[in-house]
């Protein structure tokens, strides 16, 4: 078995932290493992086995299954604890990365969203015996207008980029219904990388906007662009730069006087919500991320919720299902809806997302939502300025809830961003989002969240700075982190194509 490096804990902020087991944790549950021990025995011992087996029939058995450690229910109870704190994690660590807003999420909505009246609900019982789960989905809908600005939501899409899928097959719709059929989107070259791919799914051409060296998009180039093949403008407010675009109404005047659309990637709200509402911007369709801003834990690919909002002219081309007020005040799934762009998932979208959002909102109230996006901006309007003179920000606009920052370490020590973010694993922070946007070379984009405290976004700033004057003192440490994690520097690109998802016993031999 692969021995662990000697971990070094030299860092002040590591101190808590140092306390790891004596050896390899994953290896540990091997290393234990006795002929015979159990962690459970069943009732009957063998010959419940042999019913056991009798029931499920010989074909759903697995016979490779030997070779599994054999541990007692304590020493594998530990086994997944450890595994689980080999994890960075937003419960545990200050998580800053930038557009993915890993704000705290109050467990109380966990409990909410797990009343039994929730969770043992099958997606497939009939409205009339769920009322209370189609009036919390009809509340949050209209909450969610009420937020954006905007006329009609649906709760369906599955996440932000479903969501722009579903905005994006709605322009359609809308040009089919008035015979005029258009060809292009515009996207921002700041743009999130799912704005192109969900334009190509949904059958666009992009064209892309170039922004102003200070990192917002002028009305000028949008006129330059948009001519009658134009179906959308998809922008994202603030942007990926965290600045508020200061022509966005002018742009969205443009691109309607040309009968073009304005969509807002809303994924940003975090710095606008209780605020200032996209609708008033002049956007036609906009999309929020629950998981990301109405802090529904996320993460690792799921689960998420990605609603559309849209202004009423685009209210008909709206997904299915819709809930409906009946006569009688109780709710129903809309029957009629021959323009919707139809189903985008099965059932209603991941419903426990929904109940914590909708708690997430009322706890707030629109005076706590308001002072959430306000601390978000200070956040990280503070880490910006204690942090402006060994990282200079990427532009001289002022920062919403995140911000840009850039340096000049590669051509000082050969030091670069990864390298950066992979030594503020060892003083027990998640690195920033990293090269993104793609307009900032070496970027290093950082949210904070408005959860976090002064303390420790001191600590952060202290970190940053320790490690910019460590790369030019000793910069081979800091292109050598991580060194007090268990693995170092995984090939991320293979890690993605072949994930290794289960345990082998010729894979463990082979180590
Ligand atoms: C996160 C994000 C998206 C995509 O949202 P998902 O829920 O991850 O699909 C789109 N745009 C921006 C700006 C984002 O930050």
């Amino acid at each position: 078995m692969a021995v662990v490096k000697k971990i070094e804990a030299d860092n002040l902020a590591l101190k808590s932290d140092s306390a790891r087991p004596d050896g390899d944790p994953i290896a540990l549950i091997f290393d234990e493992s006795a002929p015979g021990r159990r962690g459970v025995d069943f009732p009957g011992g063998a010959a419940s086995e042999a019913r056991a087996l009798e029931l499920l029939g010989g074909e759903l058995c697995r016979a490779d299954i030997d070779g599994f450690p054999e541990v007692s229910e304590p020493q594998a109870l530990r086994h997944f604890l450890r595994l689980s704190q080999l994890n960075f994690g937003q419960a545990l660590q200050f998580y800053p990365l930038g557009s993915c807003t890993m704000k705290y999420n109050p467990p109380l909505n966990d409990e909410l969203a797990a009343l039994p009246g929730f969770t043992a609900l099958h997606p497939a019982t009939p409205a009339d015996l769920a009322q209370g789960a189609l009036e919390l989905m009809a509340r949050l809908e209209a909450a969610l207008a009420a937020i954006t600005g905007m006329d009609a939501v649906s709760l369906a899409p599955a996440a932000g980029a479903q969501g722009e899928l579903a905005g994006l097959l709605m322009v359609r719709a809308w040009e089919r219904k008035r015979g005029d059929v258009r060809r292009k989107v515009i996207i921002p070259d700041t743009a999130h990388g799912t704005n192109p791919a969900s334009c190509t799914l949904a059958g666009y051409e992009v064209a892309v906007a170039k922004s102003h060296r200070r990192g917002y998009l002028e009305a000028r180039e949008i006129r330059r662009l948009l001519d009658d093949q134009t179906a959308a403008l998809m922008v994202t407010n603030p942007n990926t730069m965290g600045i508020f675009e200061p022509e966005i109404e002018e742009i969205a005047a443009a691109l309607h006087e040309r009968g073009a659309l304005l969509y807002l990637d809303g994924a940003n709200m975090n710095a606008l919500m209780g605020v200032a509402k996209p609708g008033d911007m002049g956007a036609d369709i906009v999309h929020l991320n629950l998981h990301k801003t109405f802090s529904t834990p996320h993460g690792g690919g799921g689960p998420g919720a990605g609603p559309v909002a849209v202004k009423a002219h685009l209210e008909p081309f709206l997904p299915i299902p819709r809930i409906a007020r009946r006569a009688d005040g109780g709710y129903e799934f809309a029957a009629e809806r021959p323009d919707s762009i139809g189903r985008l998932r099965s059932y209603h979208g991941n419903f426990g997302m929904l109940a914590r959002a909708y708690a997430y909102i009322l706890a707030m109230g629109a005076d706590g939502l308001a002072d959430a996006s306000r601390i978000a901006i200070l956040n990280a309007a503070y880490v910006r300025k204690r942090l402006e003179s060994r990282y200079p920000s990427a532009s001289a606009e002022p920062a919403m809830h995140e911000c840009v920052l850039t340096h000049k370490l590669e051509a000082r020590a050969h030091v670069s961003t990864l390298d950066l973010a992979k030594r503020l694993l060892d003083y027990g922070f998640h690195p920033p989002t990293i090269y993104f946007p793609l307009v900032v070379p070496g970027a290093l984009m950082i949210e904070p969240t408005e959860t976090e405290s002064r303390e420790t976004l001191d600590r952060f700033v202290a970190a940053m700075e320790q490690i910019y004057d460590e790369a030019l003192a000793a910069p081979e440490r800091v292109k050598t982190a991580p060194h007090t994690l268990r693995l170092g520097r995984v090939d991320e690109v293979t890690a993605a194509r072949h994930p290794i998802l289960r345990w082998r016993r010729d894979d463990a031999e082979r180590e």
